[in-house]
C-alpha cells in the first residue's frame, strides 16, 4: 500500500501482481497503438488491474470500435478514471486565489498612492497657512482640505467594498475546496469513504495519543466474480451498494465505513473492543446471509451473497500498514476456512450456517 493520503490514487497490488500486470500492459498498449508514456501507462495499469469497472467498460467499447487513442482521449481517460477532476478543480481554485490576491494588492497600492498624495497636499496647505496672512485664503484652504478628506473617505470606502467582495469570493472558494475534498474522500458508487478518505481517517486515529481501544475490519464479498459473470457488472455494482447500505443502516455513528477497493470494504471502529467489533460484523454477516437479493423482478432471485471479514485491534506500535496487514491476514483466514465468516486476529470464528 502506498503511504500517501493525498489526492493521488493509491495502489495495493503485490510485487508479483505488478509484474504480471506489466507483462499484460505493454503488449496491450502496443496492440492498440497507445503511446507509452506515464499518463497512458497509468490508465492501462488501471485497466489491467481492474481498478474501475467503468474504465474497463469504456476501454472495451473503444477498442471494439477501433477508436484511435489520441492525446485528447488518453487525457480524458486519465482525468476521468485515474486522477479525477480534482486536479482541475484545484487548478481553478488556485488561479482564482492568485487573481484575488493580485486584485487586492492592486487596490491597496492605489489607495496607498492616493493617501500619500493627500498627505503631501495637507502639508502643502499647512505651509501655505504658515506664510499666507490673508484670512480670505483660509476659507479656500479649508474647503480644499475638506474636499481632500472627503476623497480620502471615498477611497477607503472603495477599498473596504473591494475587500468585502474579495472576502465573499474567498468564502465561495473555500466552499468549493470543501466540496472537492468531500468528493475526493467519498466513493461515488457506495457513498462510503473512498480509499484515500479511509487512509486519512486511519492515519489520524493512529497518530492520536494515547492510543485508544480501536478495531479495523476488512471485508470482501465471497465469490464475487461469479456474481459478475452470471449477472453482469451492473448487478455486481448493485450488490456492492446493497452491502454498503446495510453497513450504513446498522453501524453506530462513530464507525468510519469505507470502500477499500473493488468489492472490499473497510471499517474503522474507534473506541471499540474486539468483542464488540466481532459482534457487529457477525450481525451484518447474518443479515447478508439471509438477504434474498432480487434480480430484475420479484420472482428472479440473485440468491445469497455473503462476505468474509477479518478484524484486528490497534496496538500501540501499529502503523496503518501493520494494522491493515493483520486485518487482511484475518480476512485471509476467513476465506481459507470456508468463507461467510468473521475472523478476528485471535481467530474467534463465528458460527457459520452451511450453504
Ligand atoms: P473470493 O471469495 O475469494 O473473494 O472470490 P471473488 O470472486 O470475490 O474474488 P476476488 O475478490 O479476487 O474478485 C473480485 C472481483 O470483483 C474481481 C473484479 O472484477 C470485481 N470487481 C472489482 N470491483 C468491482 C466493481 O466496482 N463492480 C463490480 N461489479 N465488480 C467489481
Ligand atoms: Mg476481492
Ligand atoms: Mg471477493
Amino acid at each position: 500500500m502506498t503511504e500517501n493520503t493525498s489526492f493521488l490514487p493509491s495502489y495495493t497490488a503485490t510485487h508479483d501482481q505488478n509484474h504480471a500486470y506489466i507483462r499484460q500492459i505493454l503488449p496491450l498498449m502496443r496492440r492498440h497503438d497507445v503511446p507509452i508514456d506515464p499518463i497512458n501507462f497509468a490508465v492501462w495499469y488501471h485497466y489491467v488491474a481492474g481498478i474501475s469497472v467503468e474504465l474497463n467498460e469504456e476501454i472495451d467499447i473503444l477498442t471494439r470500435k477501433r477508436k484511435l487513442f489520441d492525446t485528447d482521449l488518453n487525457l480524458r481517460l486519465y482525468k476521468s478514471y485515474v486522477c479525477n477532476a480534482s486536479v482541475e478543480s484545484f487548478e481553478h481554485i488556485n488561479s482564482n486565489l492568485l487573481r484575488l490576491i493580485a486584485e487586492i494588492s492592486l487596490s491597496v497600492d492605489a489607495t496607498n498612492e492616493k493617501v500619500t498624495e493627500a498627505g503631501d497636499n495637507f502639508s502643502n496647505k499647512l505651509s501655505e497657512l504658515d506664510t499666507d496672512e490673508n484670512p480670505k485664503n483660509l476659507k479656500d484652504i479649508l474647503l480644499e482640505v475638506m474636499l481632500e478628506t472627503k476623497q480620502l473617505a471615498d477611497i477607503s470606502q472603495d477599498l473596504k467594498n473591494k475587500l468585502d467582495d474579495s472576502r465573499k469570493e474567498m468564502e465561495a472558494l473555500r466552499n468549493e475546496m470543501k466540496n472537492v475534498r468531500v468528493a475526493v474522500n467519498m466513493d461515488a458508487l457506495t457513498g462510503l469513504l473512498s480509499r484515500s478518505g479511509f487512509e486519512t481517517i486511519l492515519n489520524e486515529l493512529i497518530e492520536e495519543a494515547p492510543i485508544r481501544n480501536a478495531c479495523l475490519v476488512l471485508l470482501d464479498i465471497d465469490h464475487f466474480k461469479r456474481v459478475n459473470d452470471t449477472f453482469g457488472h451492473l448487478i455486481g455494482d448493485k450488490v456492492i451498494k446493497y452491502l454498503a447500505s446495510m453497513l450504513k443502516k446498522h453501524a453506530p455513528e462513530h464507525y468510519y465505513l469505507a470502500r477499500f477497493g473493488g468489492e472490499e470494504m473497510a471499517i474503522v471502529m474507534p473506541n471499540t473492543s474486539l468483542k464488540a467489533a466481532f459482534s457487529f460484523m457477525d450481525k451484518i454477516r447474518i443479515i447478508m446471509e439471509n438477504s434474498q437479493l432480487k434480480y430484475k423482478n420479484d420472482t428472479a432471485l440473485l440468491g445469497k451473497v455473503t462476505f468474509s471479514a477479518g478484524i484486528a485491534t490497534l496496538q500501540e506500535t501499529d502503523t496503518a500498514y501493520s494494522l491493515i496487514e493483520r486485518a487482511d491476514n484475518a480476512l485471509y483466514k476467513a476465506k481459507d476456512s470456508g468463507r461467510n465468516k468473521v475472523v478476528t486476529e485471535k481467530h474467534i470464528v463465528s458460527t457459520r450456517v452451511q450453504h
